[in-house]
This record gives C-alpha cells, sequence and structure tokens, in this order.
C-alpha cells in the first residue's frame, strides 16, 4: 500500500495523528529520530515521551483540562487511554508511570498495519507524499528546524523551558516529611516537606544567589509565563514562593505538629512510588548547586538525583500568521502542523491538536467539507488560540478564558455554565463529524 501521508515526530501530538489515520485505513509513514538521536530532554526509546513532569493535569470536572481531556477520550486519545490505564495515584490529577504510559502507545501503534514506522531523522520536508504533517515539537532537530526556517521566512519564536529534578524515594528521610493531599483529596499520594519560617527565607536566599547556566550569548533570556524557573519566582519577590509552588494551605497543621510557613510536594514517579519528582521545582541551576541547595530541604539532606532540572529551548510558529483554522499551511495547504509546535502549551494540548490535525487531514483526504468545533467546546476554545493574533504570540495551555461566554447571563456560576455548554457544544459536534470517522 503507498503511503500518502507522512508524520513527523513520534510525540504526544504525532501519535495522536497516525492513531486516528492509521485506524481510519489511511497508510501512513511516522517518521521518528529516537533512538538514533535525542533531543536534549528526551531520554527514552518510546513515542510519546512525557519529558518532565508526570501528570496531565486536573481531573476536576469543571476544569479546562478535565474538560478537553474528557472530549479527547471520546474523539478515541491513544494518549488518554494509555494515561487511565498507567495512572498513579496523585490526587485530582490525572498522574502516570511514565515509562509504562509511552511503552503502550508504542505497542499500540505498532499493532496497527497502518503505519509504517521509519526511525530516521527528517531534514527537509519530505517531497514524494500528497501531505505532510509536522508533529516534532518543541525540541525540534536543529537541521530540520533550519529548513522550516526556509518554509516560513525564518520567522521562528521560542522561549526557555525548564524541567524539574526527580529524587530517589530510598534517599528520602520520610521521618521528616509526611505523606498526604492538599485538603485531603487524593490520600497519601504527595511527600511533603513543610518548612518553618526560619528554613523558607533561608532556602529563598540561597536560591536567589545560587549559580544558573549561563545561555549562550545569542540565546535571549525568555521564559513561559506558566513554568518559570524556581530561581526565578524567587527573584521576584520573597514571598512569590509562598503564595506558589510552596503555598502552605490545605494539610492539617496537627499531623504536622506546627503551622508551616511554607510547604514542598513531592509527587510519585511510578506506581510503586520509587521515585518522586519536586513539583514546581523547574531549574536551570547548575548540577552543583541543584545538590546544595535542594539538599537544604529537611528529609533531602542525602537526595540522590534521578535526573537534574535542565532548561530547554522551546521553538513555536506564529500560528495566526501562517495556519489556516484547519492546522493547515496558507501558502501551502498540504503541509499541516500539530501539537506544541503550533503553539499550544502542554502535553494534552499537544496531544488534543495532534488529534484535531489528524481529523482535519482524514476530512481532506476524503474530499468531505470539515466543522471545526467552536470554542464553547474545550477542544474547540484551545483552537481559537492558534488564530488569536494579537502580538506577540505566545504558547498557552487551554484556560477558562478561551472559551466563548458571548451569551452567558450575569449571574450564571461562569464554572458551572462553562461546562454545561462545553457538553453539549462537543455532543452537537460529535454526532456531525462521527459519522465519517472510526474513533
Ligand atoms: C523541557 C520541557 C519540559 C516540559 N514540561 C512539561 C510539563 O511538565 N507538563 C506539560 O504539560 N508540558 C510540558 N512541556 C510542554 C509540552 O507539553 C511537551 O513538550 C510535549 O511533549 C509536546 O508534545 P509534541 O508532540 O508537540 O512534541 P514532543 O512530545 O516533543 O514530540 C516530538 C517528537 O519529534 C521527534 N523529532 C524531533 N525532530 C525530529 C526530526 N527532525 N525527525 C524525526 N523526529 C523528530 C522527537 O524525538 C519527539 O519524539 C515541556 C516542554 C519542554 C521542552
Amino acid at each position: 500500500m503507498k503511503s500518502r501521508v507522512a508524520v513527523i515526530g513520534a510525540g504526544l501530538a504525532g501519535c495522536e495523528v497516525a492513531w486516528l489515520l492509521g485506524k481510519n485505513g489511511i497508510p501512513l509513514d511516522l517518521f521518528e529520530m529516537k533512538p538514533v538521536k535525542y533531543s536534549p530532554a528526551h531520554k527514552s526509546p518510546y513515542f510519546a515521551e512525557l519529558v518532565c513532569s508526570n501528570s496531565l493535569k486536573s481531573i476536576n470536572i469543571y476544569h479546562p483540562s478535565f474538560m478537553l481531556k474528557e472530549e479527547m477520550k471520546i474523539l478515541g486519545s491513544i494518549v488518554i487511554e494509555s494515561a487511565y490505564r498507567n495512572r498513579v495515584l496523585a490526587g485530582e490529577s490525572l498522574a502516570v508511570d511514565r515509562d509504562k504510559f509511552s511503552k503502550y502507545i508504542t505497542e499500540r501503534l505498532r499493532s496497527l498495519k497502518t503505519v509504517n514506522i521509519i526511525h530516521q531523522e527528517v531534514k527537509d520536508i519530505p517531497q514524494n507524499y500528497d501531505f505532510v504533517v509536522i508533529a516534532t515539537g518543541p525540541l525540534t532537530s536543529e537541521t530540520f528546524s533550519e529548513s522550516l526556517g526556509k518554509l516560513l521566512d525564518n520567522n521562528f519564536l521560542y522561549f526557555y523551558d525548564a524541567i524539574a529534578p526527580i529524587i530517589d524515594s530510598d534517599s528520602i528521610d520520610k521521618s521528616k516529611v509526611f505523606f498526604g493531599s492538599r485538603y485531603d483529596r487524593g490520600g497519601d499520594d504527595f511527600l511533603n516537606i513543610p518548612l518553618t519560617k526560619e528554613q523558607y527565607f533561608n532556602f529563598v536566599e540561597a536560591l536567589k544567589s545560587a549559580e544558573k547556566v549561563v545561555l549562550r550569548p545569542f540565546e535571549r533570556e525568555q521564559y513561559y509565563e506558566g513554568c518559570l524557573p524556581i530561581e526565578v519566582l524567587a527573584q521576584r519577590g520573597e514571598l512569590t514562593l509562598a503564595y506558589g509552588p510552596m503555598k502552605p494551605v490545605g494539610f492539617d497543621e496537627k499531623r504536622i505538629g506546627f503551622k508551616p510557613f511554607a510547604v514542598v510536594q513531592l509527587r510519585k514517579e511510578d506506581v510503586e512510588g520509587t521515585a518522586y519528582n519536586i513539583v514546581g521545582f523547574q531549574t536551570k541551576l547548575t548540577i552543583k548547586e541543584q545538590e546544595r541547595i535542594f539538599r537544604m530541604l529537611p528529609g533531602l539532606e542525602k537526595a540522590v538525583f534521578l535526573r537534574y532540572g535542565s532548561i530547554h529551548r522551546n521553538t513555536f510558529i506564529d500560528s495566526p500568521k501562517y495556519l489556516l483554522p484547519t492546522l493547515n499551511l496558507k501558502d501551502m495547504p498540504n503541509i499541516y502542523f500539530a501539537g506544541q509546535i503550533t503553539g499550544v502549551e502542554g502535553y494534552v494540548e499537544s496531544a488534543g491538536c495532534g488529534i484535531m490535525a489528524g481529523i482535519f487531514l482524514l476530512f481532506k483526504i476524503k474530499d468531505i467539507p470539515v466543522d471545526i468545533p467552536d470554542a464553547k467546546t474545550a477542544i474547540g476554545a484551545l483552537l481559537s488560540h492558534l488564530k488569536n493574533d494579537t502580538k506577540p504570540f505566545q504558547p498557552s495551555g487551554i484556560h477558562l478564558g478561551l472559551f466563548d461566554k458571548k451569551d452567558m447571563p450575569k449571574n450564571a456560576d461562569k464554572k458551572i455554565w462553562i461546562r454545561n455548554k462545553e457538553e453539549e457544544s462537543f455532543k452537537n459536534w460529535h454526532q456531525q463529524i462521527s459519522k465519517f470517522i472510526i474513533f
């Protein structure tokens, strides 16, 4: 069977595109450069690797990320299917065992006869296909970035993203920490380190004066606001961390024995709890400084770091300028983009964008006009961000502000109203398209 479609990148988005098209009988070549070549953040040979946190965010029914996950589940998402099968308990979030999660997706894709997997770095836009989907993510390889640059008048955008360290559970002194979740939502899923006022200020002081990894001269220091390194937060104000990732709220003081001034949370990395990541501690401190400063925290004095925090460039295109609402280029409509490279932000959002690129392309191949979901649905709200031409264009995850609230009554409860409209609008849209797709 001749492959008409090339999907480049088997990350969260590329896997969704390949899964949707493959299930619908479209033969395709899926190019993935791992294990031949790895980006600075990717380490696993499997597809759909989670490079930093192992959380796919909230499962609270009014949370925009939950609404998005629910819609993706109905659209047959392989990422959400794997997440629920390989879940580790983490309070109100959907956290996963990252290895099992990625392995499951890899095996499911390998089982599709329509998907031909090619382990190779793509250096140029392949010419011998009817359609190409670019899903190479925020860490697109340098050579391919250059070739994309030529396609888009070198008009690439970028910022820097940091990842948090992972600690070996056996190296944590459990007598100084306690198990529990904020507001008891989720039992004993997290490890928590309570800090006194003095311990907190010493920690903040150490962060402020710590040695950081220096960016190269041509790299401007520009971060995504939703994922700021902990030392950048510390610089913003002495109490910024106490009101942010280290907020002391939601715990029973009797259990701790004192009123904590701040609390550091560690989230399980795997079902067995052999490793923990420090929540919100993404950092670009040098390795030496990470060891020195994070070991100041009670219980982490002898911490063994399984992975250090680090910083990476995050590349995306100016989607409002270049893309049609169906995620293909205005000037070359046979080239589609999917995932974080479009300017959506986050694991779930990248995968969701992949599903939509797959749906749009499937309709194009079948030559059927496609309905674009409106911004009352979560998936439509997410895509609406890619049309937002207020400058400068910046990546965004899903949030309530993206939903269409034009006809919301003044006295309505915003969350409940959005949730009700979302369910209703998604059901209508899904009914329209499901006649033509196998989910
Ligand atoms: C350092 C970092 C930390 C992040 N942390 C989080 C987080 O904690 N939580 C969160 O929700 N989001 C996080 N994100 C944002 C985002 O959700 C992830 O980057 C997500 O994986 C993006 O999905 P994707 O499918 O677009 O790209 P990816 O998942 O990165 O997939 C792209 C794939 O393409 C392959 N590839 C690249 N170039 C080529 C080429 N030329 N030829 C062939 N294959 C190629 C790569 O090997 C990779 O497998 C982070 C991003 C970065 C960069």
